[in-house]
């Protein structure tokens, strides 16, 4: 462990993440969305606030990238079907039945990065919501929408100098009290408190444990750790999001870098013994964990290992590597 002269001061904790805040806010203005069936200008993408989803959070979202690699002159989209099956997933947990098909959304997201001509990085925010004007507490009987934008994005968190990270006294919501699996708006509130009150202590980002107590994800991500040279992360019955960005590493690590992946319970004090810590997450990617609760991960820098597979899997993303090819859908 460090002393405390060498430990990083988290009285920048707030700027950088306001900076990073900043960076995914949108031009509610600018370009043109998927809405009602047909891609029309954002402008004209508006809903009543009495629409049931705003009320009541009755919506599920989904939120996916796109890398712009500039020497194939190229924007890839990144898992996008494993994407819009999950968002299927969780309009079945919350009884909707969008119009639109699989096949329907993945083209019309080609379609809508190709209408705004992206040479950049961008991110994707499909969204299927409980349309109905209605103060009911119904599901079944109301009418489902979908719709979709994108905004440009580079990076959401710092992944280079490492995050300062606490663990959250809010627990992760438990899937017998919200469809954990689902990514549904309304479930959020527990993510947007954990990350408010980490944000506001001067933390960039929060840990939120189980109701057991246990380690469960970050406020938008999963996390591994590095413990005896096995890279560890929560198993699916940790009440986690079922991460894509999650699956695609385990095969990475063990493919890539021989290192054994174990899915098991993590106390929260393993996090003070780890050697390093890294969340993962399409908008998180790859960001190395530098410490947790004021105790160093390691030696406080982000780990060897976190980087060389951060570097490997943006490289993935870009279209660099040809193994992972089955990853990206090419827009152009
Ligand atoms: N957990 C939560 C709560 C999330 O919002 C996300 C981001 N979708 C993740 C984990 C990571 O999931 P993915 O790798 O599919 O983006």
């Amino acid at each position: 462990m460090a002393s405390t002269d060498s430990f990083p001061l988290q009285q920048n904790g707030l700027q950088a993440s306001r900076k990073y805040g900043e960076a995914a806010q949108i031009e509610s203005e600018q370009g043109f969305a998927y809405f009602k069936g047909q891609i029309v200008p954002m402008s004209e993408a508006k809903v009543s606030i009495a629409t049931h989803a705003l009320q009541y959070g009755t919506a599920c979202f989904e939120g996916i990238r796109a890398y712009w690699n500039a020497q194939q002159e190229q924007l890839y989209l990144l898992k996008l079907r494993e994407h819009y099956q999950r968002l299927m997933q969780s309009c079945a947990f919350l009884c909707m039945k969008p119009q639109e098909s699989l096949d329907d959304f993945c083209n019309i997201t080609i379609d809508l990065l190709r209408k705004h001509d992206y040479h950049q990085d961008v991110y994707v925010r499909p969204l299927v919501y409980k349309a109905t004007c209605t103060i009911k507490l119904m599901l079944n009987t109301l009418e489902d929408a979908a719709a979709i934008y994108v905004l440009p994005m580079g990076e959401y968190v710092n992944i280079s100098s490492g995050l300062n990270v606490c663990t959250s006294s809010w627990r992760r919501a438990n899937s017998n009290a919200m469809p954990v699996r689902a990514k549904s708006t309304g479930a959020y509130i527990n993510n947007s408190l954990a990350v408010n009150d980490a944000l506001t202590s001067g933390f960039d980002e929060a840990i939120l444990l189980t109701h057991d107590g246990t380690v469960s994800e970050g406020s938008a991500c999963n996390l591994f750790i590095l413990r005896n040279g096995q890279l560890i992360t929560p198993a699916l019955s940790e009440d986690i999001l079922e991460g894509i960005t999650r699956n695609a590493l385990i095969k990475m690590i063990q493919e890539d870098f021989g290192i054994t992946v174990v899915e098991r319970r993590i106390d929260r004090t393993e996090l003070y013994a780890s050697d390093e810590i890294f969340f993962c997450g399409t908008g998180v990617q790859i960001s190395p964990v530098v410490s947790v609760d004021h105790r160093c991960v390691g030696s406080c820098q982000p780990g060897p290992i976190t980087m060389a597979l951060q570097a490997r899997y943006l490289s993935a993303c870009r279209g660099e590597l040809a193994k992972y090819s089955d990853w990206l859908t090419a827009v152009y």
